[in-house]
């Protein structure tokens, strides 16, 4: 039988001394023993999963976890989300990431226009592809306000765009996409407000006091990145992607991975951490490495939500990692990681650029003696460069 390698990703749950926590950290604070008994019977460091020059979030750090360096492979995040939407796309297609957007008075006052709902973003983008002009694009609505708008045409871009999520209460003004081809991206964005101005659906969602759409917003362009697989690339054969997000089964279906579904799953505290943790123990059966990512941690902290981040890194404590890791223990020979793909700092409500830290135990590997924590992390293993994580879990 072959080795069985699992990694688990507590997403966004590193973070600094908070002093609510009395200087400690949330990681410090949560009741984890699988996760410290994972760092000391085996190794555990810090990993630079953010590349200087890039944006911390989880596509950049991902894939650097997974051991694809972002300086090589990366070429925006929608073009990863596209790939999770199995459309089909030609090197030289433009990826934009089309979110819809609630707007007031020159400023962007919401990047989610409050979770609205797939049916209602449907009929906008709908509305909204019907009249833009534009030949060679085309909208596919995702889920909730992230959809994308796919280029096939002849036009180059060269452009700097904004995250919405970036530029909470600011002008919008100020962040509009500049550069090559960005008249084209300013006249759709100002056709969806003609579009959406008295709609249907925003004359509901006004009358219900919700937050209406205003306009799409541009943003995360790239071609479609080339990645060799994960079997070419690290000889391991077969690989499980188990996730609630998009972006995620993005990057695994560029790997040639198989995406799991597991009951219940959500990106927030509500998800269903048991069936996660059962999902996942049956994917070790039918794969040689699998992924398995919890968003939770990562959203409790956007929302500088302590408690909930604590709670939620102890469930997946308990439910994931002491379920697989006490699994695997009845195999011959296997490989388990412990890592959140970067830091998303409760103080700031954004993500962080410090390193992360990441815990590995399994065959052949030597115990340290240290707990799962960010300054434990610090006394073990700096890797500079993230992606070579990946070689050190496979082989060293
Ligand atoms: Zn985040």
């Amino acid at each position: 039988m072959s080795t069985k390698y699992v990694i688990i990703i507590p997403d966004g749950a590193a973070d600094q001394p908070l002093p609510e926590l009395n200087g400690k950290t949330p990681l410090e604070v949560a009741k984890t023993p699988a996760m410290d008994w994972i760092a000391q019977h085996g190794q555990i460091g810090t990993a630079r999963t953010v590349p200087q020059g890039f944006e911390s979030g989880s596509d950049v750090a991902t894939m650097s976890l997974l051991g694809y360096d972002p300086a090589v492979y990366h070429t925006g995040r929608a073009p990863l989300e596209a790939a999770a939407q199995n459309i089909l796309l030609r090197a030289s297609d433009w990826v934009f990431r089309c979110n819809l957007v609630t707007t007031r008075d020159g400023l962007m006052i919401d990047h989610s226009v409050g979770g609205i709902s797939d049916v209602e973003a449907r009929e906008l983008l709908s509305d909204l592809a019907k009249s833009v002009q534009y030949p060679g694009a085309q909208f596919y609505p995702g889920v909730s306000y992230r959809n994308l708008l796919v280029y096939r045409g002849s036009d180059d871009f060269a452009l700097k765009t904004f995250p919405p999520h970036e530029i909470p209460n600011q002008p919008l003004i100020d962040h509009l996409p500049a550069g090559v081809g960005s008249d084209q991206l300013l006249s759709i964005m100002r056709q969806s407000v003609r579009v959406f101005d008295n709609h249907p659906i925003n004359t509901a969602r006004r009358a219900a006091g919700k937050n209406e759409a205003t306009q799409v917003w541009l943003w995360g362009q790239g071609h479609p990145p080339a990645i060799p697989s994960f079997l070419e690339k690290f000889g391991v054969a077969k690989g499980a992607m188990i996730t609630g997000v998009d972006l995620l089964r993005g990057i695994a279906a560029l790997l040639g991975w198989q995406s799991i579904e597991s009951p219940g799953m959500t990106s927030f505290h509500d998800t269903d951490y048991a069936a996660q943790g059962i999902t996942t123990c049956d994917a070790i059966d039918k794969f040689d490495i699998v992924v398995s990512h919890v968003e939770a941690p990562d959203e409790a902290s956007h929302q500088a939500d302590w408690k909930t981040k604590i709670a939620s890194i102890e469930a997946i404590d308990e439910h994931v990692v002491a379920p697989v890791l006490k699994k695997l223990q009845g195999l011959p020979d296997w490989r388990l990681m412990v890592l959140p793909d970067h830091p998303t700092n409760i103080a700031t409500r954004k993500h962080g650029y410090e390193p992360t830290l990441w815990a590995m135990t399994g065959s052949a590997i030597q115990p340290s003696g240290l707990s799962y924590s960010e300054l434990d992390a610090k006394r073990g293993r700096a890797i500079e460069h993230g992606h070579d994580l990946m070689k050190l879990f496979l082989n060293g």
